[in-house]
């Protein structure tokens, strides 16, 4: 067979679009979040089928949204269903309640509710299930995120030969950390199912192996450089890291847009007076949100003077409303959000504009273009694409992006961005006065760095390295169907 034949499988927890009622009917809207934002024009590019779970409980006859989904996007698409009670324990439990929180360091958010790993293992095998009734021999699996981490044992199980690649795009926690998960060992043993395990960064690699060298007996470790090969149970896995991205270039074409340049317009000549801090996180723990707003409080209680000449605009969009703690989080932020805004407001200027929706594109981008900073502070990031595409959609190179030190992109982003440790009120109050005041020349010499780095290793060549080192191919080794 030849390598022509061979089709790029994907599977994830939600396919690219989710379904909601429209009367009586479904509608499919496209879905948001990191992941379907990389992948999706790579698989339009280059054809191949997505397997993920529509996005609501019990079995619906979808098949017609579905067929003409696919058509419109250019790749298949296959579901995996989830009942009610399988999207509390495997979804909602042990993925959210449980990796989510642990894998970003934050354990005192997770319930180790014992009922929630044979879900998690249940539903793994079902996707491995649909998987296997999709992808040929050749085929090229490609399985993506912390739902899916028992995938691969599971598809050996039903005789799987192929040679299957896993991606977390979520951080790996350290060892102390790691150490608490009551399955610790079965998850590693599980991931060493895989054959190739890819991490966002060195650090995240660093964390498995030493997980890897503490809790499992018979593991070596060879190699160096970006992949090393681990031996156990008398098989190899290649573990790597590939910093996930954006299309640059297609950010930054849609940035010189007139509808992108119209709605940057409107969006200066609505806030008028001063320069724009700009945050755009979904609704999560993880970003940082309340500790944003307490330095965003003390750089204006130390700056009186600048009052009246920076606003920061908070976009939030909604994310997980189903899981309590992300509800008193939206309670948490629109009270802190109505206390500054209540002490520091003045006729004609409101310190934080709060917007809670998901942006359509061109306002995102508008937003992207004309913020003089942007503010991106989450307590921990596997990667965080609003950094790059801040960076690519700035097309008059005049922004300063304000980085937290623990989101996966600070390493490659370094250079040019101001890093600061998200949990220190005084430090990035500071960076937004450093960002404020900082002259021209510089703000264009660190954005030329950010964009230069961010377009160099942009969505096609993480693919493609990911690609090269799993498979010893190219993404055009898989031509479009
Ligand atoms: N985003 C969106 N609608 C909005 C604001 C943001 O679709 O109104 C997208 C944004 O373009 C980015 C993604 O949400 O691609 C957020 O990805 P990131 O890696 O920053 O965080 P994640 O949500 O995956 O944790």
């Amino acid at each position: 067979m030849s390598n022509n034949s061979r089709k790029l499988i994907i599977a994830s927890n939600r396919l690219p679009f989710v379904l909601e009622r429209d009367g009586d009917s479904w509608k499919l809207i496209p879905g948001s979040g990191g992941l379907v934002t990389a992948m999706a024009p790579v698989l339009r590019d280059r054809g191949g089928t997505w397997i993920g779970w529509p996005g609501i409980a019990g079995k619906v006859d979808i098949s017609d949204h579905l067929a003409s989904a696919s058509t419109s996007a250019g790749f298949d698409m296959k579901p995996v269903y989830l009942e009610e009670e399988d999207v509390k324990q495997y979804y909602i439990g042990l993925s959210n309640e449980v990796l989510w929180p642990l894998f970003h360091d934050l354990q005192s958010y997770c319930n180790f509710n014992p009922s929630y790993w044979q879900a998690y293992i249940d539903i793994n095998a079902r996707f491995a299930r649909v998987i296997s009734e999709n992808a040929g021999p050749e085929d090229f699996i490609w399985v993506h995120d912390y739902h899916l981490l028992a995938t691969a044992s599971e598809l050996k199980k039903l005789g799987m030969q192929t040679s299957i690649a896993f991606f977390l795009h979520i951080p790996f926690p350290p060892l102390d950390i790691f150490a608490k998960l009551p399955w610790r060992t079965e998850i590693l043993h599980s991931m060493l199912a895989y054959d190739i395990v890819g991490f966002q960064t060195l650090r995240d690699r660093r964390n498995f192996l030493q997980c890897l060298r503490t809790f499992v007996d018979d593991i070596s470790i060879e190699g160096k450089g970006q992949v090393l090969t681990a031996r156990s149970g008398g098989r190899s896995i290649r573990i790597g890291y590939f910093p996930i991205s954006i299309d640059y270039d297609e950010f930054s074409h849609m940035a010189e847009s007139r509808e992108v340049a119209d709605a940057a317009w409107y969006i200066h000549e609505d806030i008028p007076k001063g320069k724009i801090v700009l945050g755009v996180d979904r609704l999560d723990y993880t970003k940082g949100i309340p500790y944003r707003f307490r330095a965003f409080e003390k750089f204006l209680e130390e700056h009186p003077d600048l009052h009246r000449k920076i606003t920061l605009v908070q976009v939030v969009v909604p994310s997980r409303r189903n899981i309590p703690v992300y509800e008193d989080l939206k309670i948490e932020i629109e009270r802190m959000v109505g206390e500054i805004n209540g002490r520091f407001t003045r006729s004609g200027w409101v310190p934080i504009h709060y917007i809670f929706r998901s942006l359509s594109r061109p306002e995102l981008l508008g937003y992207y273009r004309t913020a003089e900073i942007a503010l991106i502070t989450p307590l921990k990031d596997g990667m965080n694409l609003v950094a790059k595409e801040y960076c690519a959609s700035n097309i008059e190179q005049s922004g300063v992006l304000i980085l937290s030190e623990f989101a996966g992109a600070a390493p490659q982003m370094k250079k040019g961005a101001i890093l600061v440790n998200p949990y220190s009120i005084e430090e990035v109050s500071k960076a937004i006065f450093d960002a404020w005041r900082m002259d021209l020349r510089e703000r264009r010499m660190r954005m030329k760095k950010l964009q230069g780095s961010v377009a160099k290793n942009d969505i096609y060549w993480w693919v493609n390295s990911f690609l090269n080192v799993s498979i010893d191919r190219k993404l055009d080794d898989f031509p479009p169907v």
